[in-house]
C-alpha cells in the first residue's frame, strides 16, 4: 500500500492500493460511537455498496446510505438540502463521518455538505472513477452547480482521508476511463515528462496504472501543499480548462469534462507551437497521446462562441485571465492575457472539427 501525506490546514493521508478499502476500518480507527453516512450514486450503490459495507462492518457502527442519481445534474441545491435534512433526521453529529463513495459528482456534493452541516463534520473520499482518483478527490475543492455555471457554490474543505482502490475501476465504462486519462495526460504535460511518455503505450497501461495514479496524486499534493486556496501556483492545474469549461457549457454537458480538457490542452499546445514556444515534436506527441486514449482534440465550436463563455468565466480576474502555457512537455507556466489577446492566441490553435 502506498500512503501519501497531504500537509495542508487539516493534514490527511491518501491510501492507494488494490483492495485498500478493506482496511478502512483499521485506518480510520474503530469507534462504535461514530456513525457513517454514505453518499453514493445509483450505479456505484448497486455495484459496490456491499463491498464498502463489509469493509466498514468491523467498526460495528451504524451506516446510513443516501443515494443520488448519477450525473452532473445531481450537484444541485435540491440534493444538497435533501442530504442535509437526511443527516439531521438521523441525528448525525460532529463525531460522525460522511463517506463520499463515487465519482467527482458524489465527492463534490458530499464534501460541500460535510463542510456546512453543523458547521462542518469529517468526511472521507472513496473515489471510484479514474478522474476522481487522480484529480477531484484530492485537494479539498467541493462544490455544487448553479443553473448558470458549474461549481459556483462551494468551499475548500479537506477530507479526513482518501482511499484510492483500483478494484473499483474494473467496471468503469471505457468512455469514463478515457475521461480520467484526460486529467492524467494533463499531469504529465504540466510537470512530468517521464509520466507523459509512459502514457504513450496504452498496452502497458494496465500494469502501470497504480503507479501512474499515485504519481498524479503526489504531483497534485505538491501543488496543493504550496497553494491550498488556489491563489497562485494551483492555477496551473487549470491547463486546458478555460476552453474545456466553455466546451462543456456550449454542449450542455454532453461533452464530458475529460474530453473537453483534452481538446483544451491540444488547442493551447497548438497555440504555443504556432507562437514558437513549444517544439513541434512535443506538439505531435501531445496529439498522439490524446488519440491513443480515444480522446478528441479538435475544437467542436466556433472560437468566438467559446470566448464569450470564457469572458464570463468565474476564473476571470478583472479584465485579465491566467492561461497555462506549455514550454515543453513537463514544463509549463502561467501567463496573464487580456481577452482579446487570449482570443488571438487561441486563433493560432484553432483546428476545427
Ligand atoms: P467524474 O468522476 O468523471 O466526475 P461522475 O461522478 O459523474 O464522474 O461519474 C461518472 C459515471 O461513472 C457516473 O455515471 C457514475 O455512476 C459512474 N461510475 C462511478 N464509479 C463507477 C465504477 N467504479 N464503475 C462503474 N461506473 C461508475
Ligand atoms: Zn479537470
Amino acid at each position: 500500500m502506498k500512503e501519501i501525506l497531504v500537509k495542508v490546514s487539516k493534514p490527511y493521508k491518501i491510501y492507494i492500493d488494490h483492495g485498500v478499502i478493506d482496511k478502512i476500518s483499521d485506518l480510520v480507527g474503530v469507534d462504535r460511537s461514530r456513525r457513517f453516512v454514505v453518499l453514493t450514486d445509483k450505479n456505484v450503490d448497486s455495484l459496490y455498496f456491499e463491498t464498502l459495507a463489509k469493509a466498514l462492518s468491523k467498526t460495528k457502527s451504524d451506516i446510513f446510505k443516501f443515494v443520488i442519481e448519477p450525473g452532473e445534474d445531481s450537484k444541485s441545491f435540491d440534493n444538497l438540502i435533501s442530504l442535509l435534512e437526511f443527516m439531521a433526521d438521523k441525528d448525525i453529529n460532529s463525531k460522525d463521518v460522511l463517506i463520499a463513495f463515487g465519482g467527482g459528482v458524489v465527492g463534490d456534493l458530499g464534501g460541500f455538505a460535510a463542510a456546512i452541516y453543523r458547521r462542518g463534520i469529517d468526511y472521507i473520499q472513496v473515489p471510484t472513477t479514474l478522474l476522481a482518483q487522480v484529480d477531484s478527490s484530492v485537494g479539498g475543492k467541493t462544490a455544487i452547480n448553479l443553473s448558470r455555471a458549474k461549481n459556483m457554490v462551494g468551499s475548500f474543505n479537506q477530507p479526513r482521508a482518501v482511499f484510492c482502490d483500483r478494484q473499483f475501476l474494473h467496471t468503469l465504462a471505457d468512455d469514463e476511463f478515457a475521461c480520467g486519462m484526460g486529467e492524467v495526460i494533463k499531469y504529465g504535460i504540466l510537470f512530468d515528462r517521464d509520466l507523459f511518455l509512459k502514457l504513450m503505450d496504452r498496452g502497458r497501461l494496465d500494469e502501470n496504472l497504480e503507479p501512474i495514479i499515485a504519481r498524479c496524486i503526489s504531483l497534485k499534493r505538491d501543488i496543493v501543499e504550496e497553494d491550498e486556496f488556489d491563489t497562485g501556483k494551483r492555477q496551473l492545474l487549470n491547463l486546458g480548462h478555460s476552453l474545456a469549461h466553455s466546451i462543456e457549457v456550449i454542449s450542455n454537458h454532453t461533452i464530458k469534462h475529460g474530453k473537453a480538457v483534452a481538446i483544451g490542452i491540444y488547442t493551447v499546445a497548438l497555440g504555443c507551437a504556432k507562437s514558437g514556444l513549444l517544439p513541434s515534436g512535443d506538439l505531435e506527441l501531445i496529439k498522439e497521446v490524446i488519440q491513443t486514449h480515444n480522446l478528441p482534440f479538435k475544437l467542436p465550436y466556433k472560437l468566438s462562441d467559446m470566448m464569450e463563455i470564457i469572458r464570463k468565466d468565474k476564473k476571470r480576474r478583472g479584465d485579465y485571465i491566467n492561461e497555462i502555457l506549455i514550454r515543453k512537455i513537463g514544463d509549463t507556466y502561467l501567463e496573464q492575457f487580456d481577452f482579446d489577446g487570449l482570443e488571438e492566441f487561441f486563433k493560432n490553435g484553432v483546428s476545427h472539427a
